[in-house]
């Protein structure tokens, strides 16, 4: 029994077609760094690492006299390593990767922007 061949151009150009949908709908469906980032765990103050840092939820509760870095309001959302989007409660951190921190939290790494 004979089969039919396919000539190489056909079957590339099939390969190319379906490769570029199964592109395409990763394209669609994956989600953008920014969903990707507000599903990461909020940073655990007990964490020991968190702890090392003097990490807080609350930079209120910090005692300014107590930071190295003199700069008056030290919030992590105006900190030079927060990461992600203005206005977003929780934000990546590049401290503390793989976990959100609190956009009114504070750590002893905090760094005013340039
Ligand atoms: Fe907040 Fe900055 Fe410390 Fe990260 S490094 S936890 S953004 S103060």
């Amino acid at each position: 029994m004979r089969t039919k061949e396919i000539p190489l151009s056909k079957i590339a150009r099939r390969q190319f077609l379906k490769l570029s949908a199964v592109a395409a709908a990763g394209y669609v469906v994956r989600p953008g760094a920014e969903a990707i980032a507000q599903e990461m765990p909020h940073l655990d103050p007990a964490d020991a690492f968190a702890k090392t840092m003097k990490y807080t939820e609350d930079a209120s509760s910090v005692d300014p006299a107590s930071r190295t870095n003199p700069a008056e309001h030290q919030v992590c959302s105006n900190c030079a390593l927060v990461l992600g989007t203005d206005g977003e409660p929780w934000r990546p951190c590049q401290i503390f990767p793989g976990k959100l921190v609190n956009a009114n939290g504070w750590c002893s790494v905090w760094a005013p922007k340039s």
